[in-house]
């Protein structure tokens, strides 16, 4: 009844009214008392004296406020948006939350268990300037017990320095490439190119992209043959990041997910028999990964989730995208997979609130 009137109140249920029915047991009838009945003439037979707007909890970006959700309880916070772009509304914790967004009265989005657990997590274009509400509730009606809200976007960061295709004499495509639908990016997918390789030398390093490119442009396989570079960059053991295939197009990298970014490590980490001795990722090969993932989560906006959802994190790799369909699939290899793991996709997540 309270979370009704100050939800009509505030507007957030517009044009509802209140009406109790009390009942008389000798006549077996119910007799009401109305706010109204939506129209100009009705006199009302009850009347509300709500004294109190609704208190608000700002929210500030990056900051978790925390919660105790008592049963049927709503909760609002009032978050501006400080840029026009897409923000982030989550909870953290054990209890099974249920989130609505929005814009003066009209609702823009709700979701029960997007984020990691049974969390909300509401991600939405927002503009510069304008004010949003934020309503948190339990999932269910007798749902209780303590939660945080949070609401988050990419930092800012500059571009990293990435080498064109014309650094390492790219061949053109074969024929046009399918335009990727950038607008609908949902993560970076990290790949090795299989083949042992550690030089640092700028002339061996163009040499075995050229190499890389030409094995799968002219892989005799016609199933496995690509138009092009397979991957939109290439990491190098030096460091550096090069263009592979236009970054507007389709890759060719991982089935089912090419409208997703290709990254490929130059170098096979992965022992195995014609491989005995895997690559390692050094220091600048991970400086330069996670430059470049800040710089794609950011520029691309990617969707921020919690390390619990797993599978629609921002930071991916082939083996993971592809453990149900291709449970055999290695790459990027044994000796690179659990560092962008347990380190890259946690600091880049975090980086993100
Ligand atoms: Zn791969």
């Amino acid at each position: 009844m309270t979370s009704l009137v100050k939800a009509w109140y505030n507007g957030t249920v517009p044009n509802y009214g209140v009406v109790i029915g009390y009942y008389n047991e000798s006549y077996n009838d119910y007799n009401w008392l109305g706010t109204g009945d939506g129209s100009a003439s009705y006199t009302p037979s009850l009347t509300i004296n709500y004294n109190g707007a609704i208190s608000y909890i700002t929210l500030t970006k990056g900051v978790p406020v925390s919660g105790t959700i008592t049963q049927g309880g709503e909760y609002w916070y009032r978050f501006v948006a400080p840029k026009t772009r897409s923000y982030t509304f989550c909870s953290s914790g054990s209890t099974d939350t249920y989130g609505e967004l929005y814009q003066g009265s009209t609702l823009l989005q709700s979701d029960d268990d997007g984020g990691e657990g049974l969390n909300f997590s509401i991600t939405r274009n927002l503009t510069g300037g304008a004010e949003y509400l934020l309503k948190v509730r339990g999932y269910g009606s007798a749902t209780t017990g303590s939660y945080f809200v949070l609401v988050k976007d990419w930092q800012s960061v500059s571009k990293p320095t990435i080498k064109p295709r014309s650094a390492w004499g790219a061949r053109p495509p074969r024929s046009v490439l399918t335009d990727r639908e950038v607008a609908n990016t949902k993560r970076v997918i990290f790949h090795h190119t299989a083949n042992n390789f550690n030089s640092t030398n700028i002339n061996s390093i163009i040499d075995q992209i050229q190499k890389i490119q030409n094995k799968q442009m002219d892989n005799p396989d016609p199933i496995e043959r690509t138009d092009d570079i397979a991957y939109h960059y290439i990491i190098d053991p030096a460091g550096n990041i090069w263009e592979g295939r236009a970054m507007n197009k389709q890759g060719a990298h991982t089935k089912s997910y090419n409208n997703d970014i290709g990254v490929a490590i130059l170098g096979d980490f992965q022992q195995r028999l014609i491989n005995p001795i895997p690559n390692t990722l050094n220091q600048n090969q991970k400086n330069a990964m996670e430059a470049l993932s800040k710089w794609l989560c950011y520029s691309l906006d990617l969707k921020i989730i919690s390390p619990g959802g797993i599978d629609e994190a921002p930071i991916n790799w082939h083996k993971n995208a592809h453990q149900v369909i291709d449970p055999n699939q290695v790459c990027p290899g044994g000796n690179s997979i659990p560092w962008i793991q347990n380190t890259l996709r946690p600091n880049i997540i975090a980086w993100g609130s």
